[in-house]
């Protein structure tokens, strides 16, 4: 009798283990745990590796990565790489996101423009620090994904425009920023030129997914030219799937 309800609450102690283990592997962390997950994040892949601009760590802090990867890689957000979001493309590594969005030293009165909205996170961490984003996605589900995301999470100050980011948004230019979540072999002159006097553009540049991190500032109307660190971003595309 005894060893059957040994064997017994053994079996459930199992039970309860490998549904606890399902649960977690399902997406079902508790909102409690997903705040540290991210403030784990914050210190431990940002912090210590010297991004310092208090508005970017402020807002990596508060907006929740979790919303923008699908629900399956929910215990995942928080990672240190990037994560698939559909259509073969990815959401960045928040390391990278934080470096690019620190290295244009955005604030409260710059108009950015991204081009590669994606999950739509990085538009979100630019809406905390700046003061409009315009970001361009070319495909559409994305892109209509994740404008109705910003929008639930009221971002009233980012703006989503389907097409080809190539060509920039010539109507709301120019703008004090730039930054290209996608890489092209050269750098698009539509975005050269719809970039302010004094502004700023950052973009991966080079072969399929190998290439280098730029900055380019323009003063007096010449580019100046800063190569940051090496990266891999998916490639950028036109309209029929071509990559530039
Ligand atoms: N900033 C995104 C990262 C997305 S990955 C995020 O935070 O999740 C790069 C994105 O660029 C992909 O969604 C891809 O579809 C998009 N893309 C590729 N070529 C493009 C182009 N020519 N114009 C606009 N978006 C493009």
């Amino acid at each position: 009798m005894k060893k059957t309800i040994l064997k017994y609450s053994v079996f459930l102690s199992l039970l309860f283990i490998v549904i606890h283990i399902t649960k977690t592997m399902a997406g079902n962390e508790t909102p409690e745990l997903l705040d540290l997950m991210r403030e784990n994040m914050v210190q431990e892949q940002i912090e210590a590796r010297g991004i310092k601009d208090k508005n970017v760590l402020n807002a990596l802090r508060k907006v929740e990565r979790h919303l923008f990867v699908p629900k399956r890689y929910e215990s995942m957000a928080y990672g240190d790489f990037p994560l698939p979001i559909g259509k073969d493309q990815t959401i960045s590594q928040p390391y990278i996101v934080a470096l690019m969005t620190e290295t244009l030293k955005p604030d409260k009165n710059t108009r950015i423009l991204e081009i590669g909205t994606g999950s739509g996170y990085q538009a979100a961490v630019l809406a905390e620090v700046c003061k409009e984003v315009y970001t361009i996605e070319i495909f559409e589900s994305l892109g209509k994904r994740s404008e109705a995301l910003l929008t639930k999470l009221d971002y009233k100050n980012v703006h989503v425009r389907i097409g080809d980011g190539y060509l920039g948004w010539k109507e709301h230019s120019p703008f004090d920023a730039i930054i290209v979540t996608c890489a092209p072999t050269h750098i698009p002159q539509p975005l050269q030129d719809q970039l302010a006097e004094g502004g700023k553009m950052i973009i991966p540049v080079g072969a399929k997914y190998a290439q280098e991190l730029v900055l380019l500032t323009k003063k007096k109307g010449k580019i100046k030219k800063k190569r940051i660190i090496p990266v891999r971003f998916v490639p950028m595309i036109n309209g029929q799937g071509k990559t530039y």
